[in-house]
């Protein structure tokens, strides 16, 4: 089985990385086991920060190629991506592609494999905000309905599917980002030096990231987002802000000079673990910093009007505020912690689950189209 995974973000790397380590494992258990897998990667994110060290710290295989597709609009970057992935596909003639999560890779990789009868496999699938000025939102139900194969981390997940009409091949397998948290954790409590490079204290300190367009698109809710997290940083508890280039150039744009909060650059995987775990609170519009908070204990204000991860709110961990500063400031003040954290996420073997899917419904797939 030849599987072509395809990655271009931030977050990709990190559930692509859990699937290539269970397919290196499952090789090592069983040699005589036919299973390849390449990485291409579209260029999406090309900063050494935000996908080479991903590589490195997660110990990926390289990626075979890299399109070096970026910093394009929507249509123009998904456009190339199809032109390049087409061509790299009709190369390779891969028995799946493997897609994950809601990027503009995601979904020109599920379109340039599907109009070649590539059978498609989705990570993440089923998830929803049910907002379609969210650009990922588009490229998950597009994803969702072209794809052959619907891979769910929640049970919410396949409801959603199954309110569209999509029931076959639709299987709730867990959580890939749960597997990969669970599996780098240790490593990240021995290795990472970030809180002693940053003199923080364990519950000293909140940790905050924003990059959603929602936010850093809208000038009035960037202002309204830094204005909250700077009056906290400066009255109440030091505040750690790991910078997306993206946010970084509106920043710069705007000409806003943020004199309290501690702005970094971007950071590892194993240190954005630690930064997490010892956080006294979250702030944040990013999915899979919601999910970690979640996961590491640490109750997290959502600076968004919806969440994919309902699992996160409904036991009280997280809390929705938008982009509003009386709403962040409030939140901030009555955060406390949530209520017992259910299996929502799986059970850590999410990427084992989806490798047998794959198998199995290979099989499938091709016992039909003979
Ligand atoms: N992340 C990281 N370093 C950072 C910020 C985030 O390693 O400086 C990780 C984070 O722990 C999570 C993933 O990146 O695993 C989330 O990616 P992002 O917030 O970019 O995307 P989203 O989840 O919103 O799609």
């Amino acid at each position: 089985m030849r599987i072509l995974s395809i990655v271009g973000a931030r977050p990709q790397f990190v559930k692509a990385a859990t699937v290539s380590r269970a397919i290196s494992e499952k090789k090592r258990l069983n040699p005589s086991i036919f299973i390849s897998e390449e990485i291409i990667h579209t260029g999406q994110h090309f900063d050494y920060g935000m996908s080479q060290v991903f590589f490195e710290k997660l110990k990926m295989p390289e990626p075979a190629v890299n399109l070096g597709v970026n910093s394009f609009s929507h249509g123009e970057m998904t456009g190339r991506m199809m032109i390049g992935l087409e061509k790299v596909f009709l190369e390779r003639k891969p028995d799946w592609v493997l897609v994950f999560g809601d990027t503009n890779s995601t979904m020109a990789a599920a379109l340039a494999a599907t109009k070649l009868y590539i059978p498609v496999a989705h990570v993440e699938a089923g998830l929803r905000s049910f907002n379609k000025m969210m650009p990922e939102e588009i490229n998950r139900v597009v994803t969702d309905h072209v794809a052959d194969l619907l891979l769910c981390p929640t049970l919410t997940a396949v409801k959603n599917l199954n309110n569209e009409g999509l029931t076959d091949n639709v299987h709730r397998v867990g959580d890939v980002m749960y597997d990969s948290a669970l599996y780098f954790m240790q490593t990240a409590e021995k290795d990472s030096q970030i809180l002693d490079e940053l003199a923080l204290e364990s519950g000293k300190y909140c940790l905050a990231t924003v990059h959603r367009a929602e936010n850093i698109n809208n000038p009035p809710n960037l202002a309204s987002i830094l204005k909250a997290l700077e009056e906290i940083a400066k009255n109440d508890c030091p505040i750690i802000l790991p910078l997306h280039p993206g946010t970084r150039s509106k920043i710069e744009a705007s000409g806003r000079i943020l004199k309290h909060i501690q702005v970094i650059e971007p950071v590892d995987y194993l240190d954005m673990l630690m930064l997490e775990k010892h956080a006294r609170m979250i702030f944040t519009d990013s999915g899979g910093v919601q999910k970690e908070a979640y996961w590491c204990g640490v109750p997290c204000v959502t600076m968004r009007e919806e969440t994919e991860w309902v699992e996160t709110v409904d036991t009280g961990w997280n809390q929705l505020v938008g982009a509003d500063k009386v709403k962040i400031l409030d939140a901030f003040h009555t955060a406390e912690k949530g209520g017992d954290q259910q299996d929502a996420y799986g059970d850590g073997q999410a990427a084992e689950k989806i490798l047998e899917m794959m198998v199995s419904n290979l099989e499938l797939i091709n016992s039909q189209s003979v």
